[in-house]
Parts: C-alpha cells; sequence; structure tokens
C-alpha cells in the first residue's frame, strides 16, 4: 500500500488528524494507495513554514532562485520515467502520454519561470522636468496553487513555478484524485536545493484542505485550475477578503472545419484534440462543426479513426487510450450520453462503456464517442462533459460557424482548420475565446497568455502574465 504524506516544511509528515482518503487506480477500480485527508491544521503548520520561509526566499539573488527552479526541472526529467508510470496509475492516461506530455512540460514548466525571473522587467514612467515614477513587482508573500486532476503534475507545476519565480512561498494542493505525483515532487524540491518551507503540498479535500487554504488569512492570493462550478464558489468565498484570484476553468471548445482545410491532417488533428487523455483536457475540441460540403466524408474519416481506438491498459506502451479517471466522473460522462439520445442524438460511434479483460476488468474504460443531430442549444452542446465524447454539425458560411462557436457560456480555446489566411485572422478576431488555434492544437508556446472568458475564467497565465499575477506592483514617485 503506498501512503502518501504531507511535505511542510521539507519534512514529509501525516495530517494532524491521522485521516486518510483511499487513492483508486482508474485502469483497475482498485484501491492502491491512501492519501492524507487534511485540515486547518495542517494549513497552519505549512503557512508558519512558508512564513519562517519567505524573508530569505524573496531576496535570494535572482540567479541563484532561477539556478534551484532549473535544478527542478532537471529532477523531473531525471526521474521521467518513474513519475509518467505514477501518473499513468494516479489518472489512467497512457502511459506513453504521461512520458511524451506531462511530464516532459512539467520539467519545462519550472525551466521556463527559472529563465523568466531573471527577465522580468517593469515599468518607469517620466513626467518629464517634473518626476519620474517606476513600478516595482514585488512577491506577494504566501500564495495558494489549487489544481485539478486531468494533468496532475502539468498544471500543479504550471502554478507553483511562476510563484516561486516571483519569489512567493507556496502552499499547494493538487486533487486529492491524482495525487502522487505530487507528493513525489517534495522530494524532488528537496534535492534541488529548495530551503525548507519555501513550497508545502498538502493533500486532502477541496471542501476541506482546499477551503481552508482559501480562507488563510495568511496567503494572500489564490491560483485555481478547476470546474466553473468550484471557481465560482471560490470567487464568491475570496471576495470579501480581498484576495487576489487566477481563475482557469471549465470549456465547450468549438473546432471549426472547413471545406477547404488539408482534409487528411484536420481528421488527424481534430480526432487528437477531441480524444487526448480520453477527452480530459480543458482545451480538448468538444463541439466540431462541419462545412456542408464536407461534413459527410469528414463525419466518415473521424468515426474510422473512433472505430480504430480502442482503449486498453494505460500501463501498456502501445495504449493510445486509457481509462477515465474515476468511477464518478464516467458516470457523469455516461449520463450525458444517455442525456445525448434524449435530446435527439445520433451516436454514430462509441457510447458504450468497455470492459477490458485481466488486471484491468473492473478499470473505467468508455469508447471514444461521437454523436450527430443534437441542436446547439441542447444541454449536451452547452455543458461540459470533459470525457471522449464529441457532437457533430454541419454549416453553411463562415458567420454562422462563428456564431454556433460563439453561442456558450464558455470562451477557453477554438481551433480554426482552414487553407485560406484571410478567413483564419478574421474568424479569429470574432471568436469569444482566450484561445484561437490554427491548424493545429495544443500547440503551446509557454511566452503566451493562456486562460479563458466568460464562465472559463478569469486572468491569464503564461509567460509574464504569470509573473503579474504572482506579484504586487507598486509605484514609486519622484519629484525632481
Ligand atoms: P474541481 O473544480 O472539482 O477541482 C479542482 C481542484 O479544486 C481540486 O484540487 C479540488 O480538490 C479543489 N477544490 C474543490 N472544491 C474546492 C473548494 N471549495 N475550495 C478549494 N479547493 C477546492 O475540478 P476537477 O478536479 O474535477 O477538474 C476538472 C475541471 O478542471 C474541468 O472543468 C476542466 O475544464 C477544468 N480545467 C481547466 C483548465 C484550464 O486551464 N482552464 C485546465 C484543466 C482543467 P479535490 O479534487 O481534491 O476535491
Amino acid at each position: 500500500m503506498d501512503i502518501l504524506q504531507n511535505f511542510i516544511n521539507g519534512v514529509y509528515k501525516d495530517p494532524v488528524n491521522s485521516n486518510y482518503l483511499d487513492n483508486i487506480e482508474p485502469a483497475t477500480g482498485l484501491v492502491y494507495g491512501q492519501t492524507p485527508d487534511s485540515g486547518e491544521e495542517d494549513v497552519a503548520l505549512a503557512v508558519e513554514a512558508a512564513e519562517k520561509a519567505l524573508p530569505q526566499w524573496r531576496i535570494m539573488p535572482l540567479e541563484q532562485r532561477a539556478d534551484i527552479l532549473y535544478a527542478i526541472a532537471q529532477g523531473i526529467e531525471s526521474q521521467l520515467d518513474e513519475l509518467a508510470l505514477a501518473e499513468s496509475i494516479d489518472n489512467g492516461k497512457p502511459v506513453s502520454l504521461a512520458q511524451a506530455v506531462d511530464i516532459p512540460r512539467a520539467a519545462s514548466n519550472f525551466k521556463f519561470f527559472a529563465h523568466a525571473c531573471s527577465q522580468f522587467a517593469s515599468e518607469s514612467h517620466s513626467m518629464t522636468n517634473t518626476a519620474t515614477n517606476y513600478t516595482l513587482r514585488q512577491a506577494i508573500g504566501i500564495v495558494g496553487c489549487i489544481s485539478p486532476w486531468n494533468l496532475p503534475l502539468y498544471l500543479f507545476t504550471w502554478k507553483i513555478a511562476p510563484a516561486l519565480a516571483a519569489g512567493n512561498c507556496v502552499i499547494a494542493k493538487p486533487s486529492e484524485v491524482t495525487p502522487k505525483t505530487a507528493a513525489l515532487l517534495g522530494k524532488i524540491c528537496l534535492d534541488a536545493g529548495l530551503p525548507n518551507g519555501v513550497l508545502n503540498i498538502l493533500h486532502g479535500t477541496g471542501s476541506s484542505v482546499g477551503a481552508a487554504i482559501c480562507n488563510h488569512k495568511k496567503i494572500k492570493a489564490i491560483s485555481f485550475t478547476g470546474g466553473t462550478t468550484t471557481g465560482a464558489a471560490i470567487a464568491s468565498q475570496l471576495a470579501p477578503q480581498f484576495k487576489k484570484l487566477s481563475l482557469e476553468l471549465g470549456g465547450k471548445n468549438p473546432a471549426l472545419v472547413f471545406a477547404d482545410c488539408d482534409f487528411d491532417a484536420t481528421v488527424e488533428q481534430v480526432f487528437r484534440a477531441s480524444f487526448a487523455n480520453q477527452g480530459q483536457i480543458c482545451l480538448c475540441a468538444s463541439r466540431i462543426y462541419i462545412e456542408r460540403s464536407v461534413y459527410e466524408k469528414f463525419k466518415q474519416a473521424l468515426v474510422d479513426k473512433a472505430h480504430a481506438l480502442k482503449p486498453d491498459d494505460p500501463s501498456m506502451a502501445s495504449t493510445q487510450m486509457g481509462a477515465i479517471v474515476s468511477q464518478d466522473h464516467l458516470d457523469k460522462v455516461l449520463s450525458y450520453i444517455a442525456l445525448a439520445k434524449n435530446e435527439g442524438g445520433n451516436i454514430i460511434a462509441g457510447g458504450e462503456q468497455v470492459q477490458l479483460t485481466g488486471r484491468c476488468e473492473n478499470g473505467y474504460f468508455l469508447q471514444p464517442t461521437i454523436i450527430e443531430n443534437l441542436d446547439n442549444s441542447a444541454q449536451c452542446n452547452q455543458e461540459e462533459i470533459f470525457g471522449p465524447v464529441i457532437t457533430l454539425q454541419p454549416f453553411d458560411t463562415d458567420q454562422e460557424a462563428v456564431a454556433l462557436a460563439n453561442d456558450s457560456q464558455y470562451g477557453l480555446a477554438a481551433t480554426i482548420w482552414t487553407t485560406n489566411l484571410s478567413r483564419a485572422h478574421q474568424l479569429s478576431e470574432q471568436l469569444n475565446t482566450g484561445i484561437v488555434w490554427v491548424n493545429c492544437w495544443l500547440l503551446r508556446d509557454l511566452r503566451t497568455p493562456f486562460g479563458g472568458m466568460n464562465h472559463s475564467g478569469v486572468g491569464r497565465e503564461g509567460g509574464f502574465e504569470a509573473m503579474r499575477f504572482f506579484t504586487e506592483s507598486k509605484n514609486v514617485c519622484i519629484k525632481y
């Protein structure tokens, strides 16, 4: 049995209340470990440690701070296989995906912000002949980072790295559903020379330790990635406390496929955008709009690929589609498939749970599922399903495609598939999403602003946007 501990002040510790939660492997449905069910007392200990560490950490020369962050990245890289396997066991994702994407990206997050902290600068404003203003951007102090289960170490480090780079001490909570790689990160940070108390990692439920982090008076900012409902609850909890808050929330991402697209490449990429990580990426395409003249051909190509993609044991190198993260989440996704039928949708591929044999006979597997014939106002086209389920709709004109895409409470990421450059530019301006990818998906430059509009979030991560979030700006005005 793999029993995890909190990481506080550079030491692995049991939770104060000695309570644990079961950790389940989604591919087998079996309990394989336990996770601390931490509470307020653990947050208090972590804040105490962070307070002690803060004075030295915030004044550490940038070069030294950057060296430590770089060493953490190298530590992650040196344990790539072990971390990838842990991520796959915890989350159900194919180990090949964790090896190729999740863990390398976690290392890149630390490398990127190791460099960013030495390049981050602030403005000066001259009042000619009268005064000069300059802006200081100073660490906030102690900040909280809360992340979801879908890309566990990838998103955990996407918050922690800039928070540390900006000179803050961090109290971080991974999802209770996927705590393993976050737990391993503590030791990597110790080995890299991160001073005790600078990063504290607490495990447990959102309603207990997550809420305690949000409520602690000495934690001055919260960076949260997760569902829109949770984000709304946190926003209302934090508003009277006047804390800085960054929210990266859900999505219902449109893909706009035009008849002039590079057909084969687009089929390949739209399919990947739909079903990577079992469709459990906030950026996954879920509403596929296809120009009517190529609708039937494109649909058939997607259906053929869906039939060929078989969920299997995520620990096998050849597996391309793994397990859904939990029984609860599988039930939620299945309930949307049932709802789609009630709403008049046709299931043209998949739709069924998959029972494997052997080790994975009780795992949470689901066929890649394609639905058509649903109106844009259907719940399955408006609500985030967050699984391997997409809907298809035809359109006739550019403006109809944009109107369908924008008919959503969400606004995270859109993709446009066309060889008409002018159309690509024009529609990119018109789409109400924080990110538009043209003829690609999930092509990431870590310097770019990352985040969504409307119910997909408030604020942006990435590059200097993240450094700005994790600092307070202060104007200094000097009269001549
Ligand atoms: P949740 O909102 O359920 O949880 C996210 C994190 O918040 C978890 O660590 C959770 O803890 C914690 N949490 C839950 N309630 C509270 C609370 N009241 N106070 C503080 N923390 C709390 O999201 P999921 O984990 O289910 O993740 C899936 C969602 O994340 C999807 O909607 C997806 O779109 C979104 N997402 C958005 C991304 C973006 O960049 N915009 C990227 C990736 C995912 P615990 O799980 O331990 O209860």
